[in-house]
């Protein structure tokens, strides 16, 4: 008598699958044209083609638990190529998606960040706390919620450095909590697909993900898509460099070694001219100078990636994919926090704090937006890609060197 095999298959998958912008899905007639022509799809077990088959059957557990779809780097080349327009590079979009809502601790903050419906709730929490911290700094005087200052001015007389470093510290160690016992339950449900025993142990593996992510290694064997890639390498360097540069600085305001840094970093011109190498103070400033340039720059490179990534995403024909709300209001929310940095920046140098303040205040806004909801949006991909990534080296699953593969 031949086995049974009972598949379970979860409707409703189908659907949240459907309306992260997978709604083509059930259009694919599983030629495999999408697995043969990705070239980051490995040899063995190819993909996203058996992607496709159990995202239409609803096969929720094996999706979740399928470390493949962190080795696509969304190039679109399978969606161009596909003769059914089933577009399964958004496919496995939705499917990122979905993993990093539904992994989530708790489970309706991913919910929320998924939907345009919540989005006035979502932002109406950091306004309200930034607006506390600017009345305790203007000793709750509701007229001068915005103060009129002529000639130069300082952020910290704005909003004052110890309420937002208290709120930083704080709302980071709960989210970084959350952020990790996420990560974890996910981990734990990763599944090697394959029969086969790990050939590297966690750190080898992780080790050797650095370097790759380092080095863009499968952005850039996604030839088709340039932009992209370029897009991104903005970013991801971006964002590093800010990161550097804002650590810096914050270790310099708590004074964790000592004041490093000089309180104003505002000396460009006389810091080049006439600088001084046996002064100690000179030192701190031209050091100041540097992390404050390279900040600057930073921003730069973050506001460029992502205004390309933007464009690009909008200038996609409709039948080759879309663009889902989680992604469009990462990058929107990425672009918007570097380019109020930079124009806060600005209108420092210009003495313009009619216009920096409410600037100020909008960056703020969008920074604890990003920080805040880290877990539950787009932003979280980059550590659950990262543990993917991880895992499937640990099996030593590697894309194809030549042109064969083997389908399931
Ligand atoms: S998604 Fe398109 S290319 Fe891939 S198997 Fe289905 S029909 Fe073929
Ligand atoms: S989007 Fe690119 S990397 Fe992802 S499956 Fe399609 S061809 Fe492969």
């Amino acid at each position: 008598m031949r086995d049974v095999i009972e598949i379970k298959n979860d409707i409703e998958f189908i659907k949240a699958l459907k309306q992260r912008g997978g709604e083509t899905l059930k259009k694919c007639y599983q030629c495999a044209t999408c697995s043969v022509v990705c070239d980051l799809s490995p040899t063995e077990n190819a993909f996203p083609r058996k992607e496709m088959i159990w995202a239409s059957w609803g096969l929720k557990d094996e999706l979740l638990s399928d470390p493949d779809i962190w080795l696509c780097h969304g190039c679109m080349e399978c969606s161009e190529k596909c003769p059914r327009g089933a577009r399964p590079a958004d496919l496995l979009s939705a499917i990122r998606d979905y993993v990093y809502k539904n992994f989530a601790v708790p489970k309706f903050m991913g919910t929320a960040l998924g939907s345009p419906k919540y989005l006035p709730i979502l932002l109406l929490l950091p306004i309200i706390l930034i607006s506390i911290l600017v009345l305790i700094t203007q000793n709750w005087d509701l007229n001068n919620l915005f103060p009129v200052v002529n000639g130069p001015f300082r952020y910290k007389d704005f909003i004052a450095h110890g309420p937002i470093e208290g709120l930083f510290i704080a709302g980071n160690i709960l989210i970084f909590a959350f952020t990790f016992w996420g990560y974890k339950r996910y981990w734990n449900n990763l599944k090697c697909k394959l029969n086969r025993p790990r050939v590297r142990n966690f750190w080898q593996a992780t080790w050797q993900v650095i370097i790759e992510l380092l080095l863009h290694k499968k952005f850039k064997q996604c030839t088709t898509n340039s932009t992209r890639f370029i897009g991104h390498l903005f970013i991801f360097y971006g964002f590093i460099g800010a990161v550097i540069a804002t650590g810096i600085v914050v270790i310099n305001i708590l004074n964790i070694f000592g004041q490093i840094l000089p309180e104003e970093m505002n000396l460009p011109i006389r810091m080049l001219a006439g600088f001084d190498i046996n002064n100690p103070n000179e030192v701190r400033e031209f050091f100041g100078l540097f992390v404050k340039l390279f900040g600057i720059l930073s921003g730069f490179l973050i506001v460029i990636g992502s205004l390309m990534c933007i464009l690009r995403r909008y200038n996609m024909p409709p039948e080759k994919g879309g663009s889902n709300y989680s992604d469009m209001l990462f990058l929107w929310v990425v672009w918007g926090v570097a380019f109020t940095g930079l124009l806060c920046v600005m209108f420092r140098l210009m003495h313009t704090a009619t216009l920096g303040y409410p600037t100020y205040f909008i960056h703020l806004i969008l920074v604890y937006f990003l920080l805040w909801y880290m877990p539950y949006s787009k932003f979280a991909h980059m550590v659950y890609r990262f543990l993917g990534l991880i895992f499937l080296k640990m099996y030593g699953r590697e894309e194809r060197k030549a042109n064969s593969f083997v389908l399931n």
